[in-house]
């Protein structure tokens, strides 16, 4: 079934989102974890308007996942782990479970993409060997070593798709083990993918290019690319895949006030667009996404 709408992130700007396009009767699939949301964190929300004694993140969360539920929004618990162009039009979502969603519209709520790797010189050889996006700059490695540093699923997917065309991929995990699915663990181990568990200290170059990284086992991992794949998915990951302008510096999707981004149809919302990272604002931005996308399939519609 093709949805029209699939809202990536279930926190407050996914699932506000959510409310009105669901009230709107507009078929919508939500992929996102309840749980990850930032505000389901928080202690006692206390600036959030109508809670006067403010309210626990927990309830919060519990609220906002039975309104959208009420109206009708479908949400599914899953990882996103990749999001392309459809051969049938408008886009598809991958999630760790294998499964694939189509929509014509994609808002992208994935809340802050923030994930410091603490690997000396990562910033200084970015566009000189360092890589987020294999879909990307996979082609580059034709026939050459690289690194994917990272231990969940999306550091094997970034893996995976430079299966075509890397000499030689190494997986670095900073924690002790890989804590991805057992099927993706499988498939690197079938490519014969080197898996190494250690840190990462350095990159090492000469300045120009990449020649490697240095392990804090003082080894050196030849490589010509390294490619950061930490932590889950997040909306810049999903935004570069897709092309989406982003501001390096802020860590933000680029979005216009209708919170549009470059790409007819992807919009997004949230801490993911930048700062203030406020319930409020992610709530706010959700509502404004979500009326543009049902006047554009208004208007459509004649
Ligand atoms: C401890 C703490 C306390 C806070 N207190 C306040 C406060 O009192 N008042 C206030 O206004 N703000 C507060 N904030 C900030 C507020 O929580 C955020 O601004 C707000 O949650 C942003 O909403 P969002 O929907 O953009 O992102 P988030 O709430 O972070 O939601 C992101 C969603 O995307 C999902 N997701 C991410 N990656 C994937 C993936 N790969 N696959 C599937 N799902 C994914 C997450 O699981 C989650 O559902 C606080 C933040 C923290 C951390």
């Amino acid at each position: 079934m093709k949805y029209n709408v699939i809202i990536l992130g279930a926190g407050p700007a996914g699932l506000s989102a959510a409310v009105y396009m669901a009230r709107a009767n507009i078929s919508t699939l939500v992929l996102g974890l309840p749980d990850g949301s930032r505000a389901s964190w928080a202690h006692n929300i206390e600036n959030y308007l109508g809670f006067p004694d403010g309210v626990s993140g927990k309830e919060f969360k519990e609220r906002s996942v039975a309104q959208a539920k009420k109206f009708g929004a479908v949400i599914v618990e899953e990882e996103v782990i990749a999001s392309n162009y459809s051969e049938n039009g408008g886009f598809y979502v991958e999630t760790s479970k294998e499964n694939r969603y189509e929509a014509d519209f994609l808002i992208l709520a994935l809340g802050l993409s923030v994930k410091p790797s603490g690997v000396k010189n990562e910033v200084e050889y970015i566009g000189k060997g360092v890589s987020y996006c294999s879909t990307c700059d996979g082609f580059f490695y034709k026939d050459r070593p690289v690194v994917v540093i990272g231990n969940k699923d999306l550091a094997a997917k970034e893996a995976l798709d430079l299966v075509p065309f890397a000499s030689k991929i190494t997986v670095v995990s900073h924690e002790k083990k890989f804590e991805m699915s057992e099927n993706f663990l499988n498939k690197l181990k079938l490519n014969n993918a080197d898996l190494v568990t250690g840190k990462a200290l350095e990159i090492v170059g000469d300045n120009e290019k990449v020649n490697g990284v240095l392990m804090d086992n003082n080894e050196i991992i030849a490589a010509d690319g390294v490619f950061f794949a930490l932590g889950n998915m997040g909306s810049l990951d999903i935004a570069r895949f897709l092309g989406i302008e982003i501001n390096e510096k802020s860590k933000a999707v680029l979005v216009d006030k209708s919170m549009r981004t470059n790409i007819p149809g992807i919009y997004a919302a949230g801490d993911c667009t930048g700062e203030p990272y406020q319930v409020s604002t992610a709530v706010g931005e959700g509502a404004i996404a979500a009326l543009e996308i049902i006047h554009e399939i208004r208007n459509k519609k004649g």
